[in-house]
C-alpha cells in the first residue's frame, strides 16, 4: 500500500516535469531552466505553488500574481502521469519493465499533449524515444523483438500515410517507431488495432457530428497514446484473453 502510494506521488512529481516538456519543447525552450514563470504576467512561481495539483487546488486554478486563469491541463496531466505508473507498477512490480513501462507512459502523455495542443509530435521526444527502445529492448522484450515491432509499427503508419495522400503525420511514424520497439512483438500489433479502433471511432464520432472534410488531419498521437500505453501494461492479458474466446 505504502509503495503504491510512493509510486502514485512520483507519477504526480514527473507529471509536473512533463507539463514543462509540454509547454517549452514545442517552442524550442529549455526543459532545464529558467525556473517556472506565468506565460502571462512573467512572475516566477513560487516553489510551493509549484506543488502537484495541491498548488493549483489552493490558487483555484489562477495565478498568483495576475489572477489569471491557469489550464486545467496542469492538475489534468499530473494526475494522469500518477495513475498511469501506478498501473504499471501494479502489473509489473519493482522490474525493469516498471521502469520501461514509466518511460513509455512519460513519453506518450507528452507526446498527445503537444499533439493536440501544436498539432506536432516533436522529434526531440521521438528520437529519443527510438533511442531507448532499442538500448532498453535487451533487457524486457529482446533486441529483435523490439526491431520487429518498431519496423512494424512504423512501416504501417507510414504506408497509411502514403495511401491517405499524406493523412498520417511524420511525427505519428517517428512515435510509432519508438513505441513499438519499446512494446516489442506482438504488442506492437496490439497497440496498432487499438490505437486505430480509438482513432477509427473518434474520426467516425467527429465526421458525424462536425461535418469536417473527409480529408481533415485526424492529430493521431493521442490514439497512439493509448494504444501503446494499454499494449504494454496489459497487452500479456488482453492476447490471453482473445486466445481463450477463440478456444486456443
Ligand atoms: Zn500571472
Amino acid at each position: 500500500m505504502f509503495n503504491n502510494l510512493l509510486v502514485f506521488v512520483w507519477g504526480l512529481i514527473i507529471g509536473s516535469f512533463i507539463n514543462v516538456v509540454i509547454y517549452r519543447v514545442p517552442l524550442g525552450k529549455s526543459i532545464i531552466g529558467p525556473s517556472s514563470h506565468c506565460p502571462v504576467c512573467s512572475e516566477t512561481i513560487m516553489v510551493r505553488d509549484l506543488v502537484p495539483v495541491i498548488g493549483y487546488v489552493l490558487l483555484k486554478g489562477k495565478c498568483r500574481c495576475c489572477r489569471e486563469k491557469i489550464s486545467l491541463r496542469y492538475p489534468m496531466v499530473e494526475v494522469l502521469t500518477g495513475v498511469s505508473f501506478l498501473l504499471v507498477y501494479l502489473n509489473t512490480g519493482s522490474t525493469i519493465r516498471a521502469v520501461v513501462g514509466g518511460y513509455l507512459s512519460v513519453l506518450v502523455i507528452a507526446s498527445a499533449f503537444i499533439d493536440m495542443e501544436h498539432g506536432i509530435i516533436p522529434d526531440k521526444l521521438t528520437s529519443i524515444g527510438i533511442m531507448a527502445g532499442f538500448l532498453l529492448s535487451p533487457f524486457t522484450v529482446t533486441l529483435v523483438s523490439a526491431a520487429a515491432g518498431s519496423i512494424f509499427f512504423g512501416g504501417i503508419l507510414w504506408s497509411a500515410g502514403v495511401l491517405s495522400g499524406g493523412g498520417m503525420g511524420g511525427g505519428d511514424i517517428k512515435l510509432a517507431l519508438a513505441v513499438g520497439a519499446l512494446c516489442g512483438m506482438p504488442h506492437a500489433i496490439l497497440a496498432f488495432i487499438i490505437s486505430a479502433l480509438a482513432g477509427g471511432v473518434w474520426g467516425g464520432f467527429f465526421l458525424l457530428t462536425h461535418r469536417v472534410k473527409r480529408k481533415s488531419f485526424i492529430k493521431f498521437g493521442p490514439f497512439l497514446a493509448v494504444g501503446s500505453y494499454l499494449a504494454y501494461v496489459y497487452g500479456s492479458q488482453i492476447i490471453h484473453a482473445y486466445f481463450r474466446v477463440l478456444g486456443i
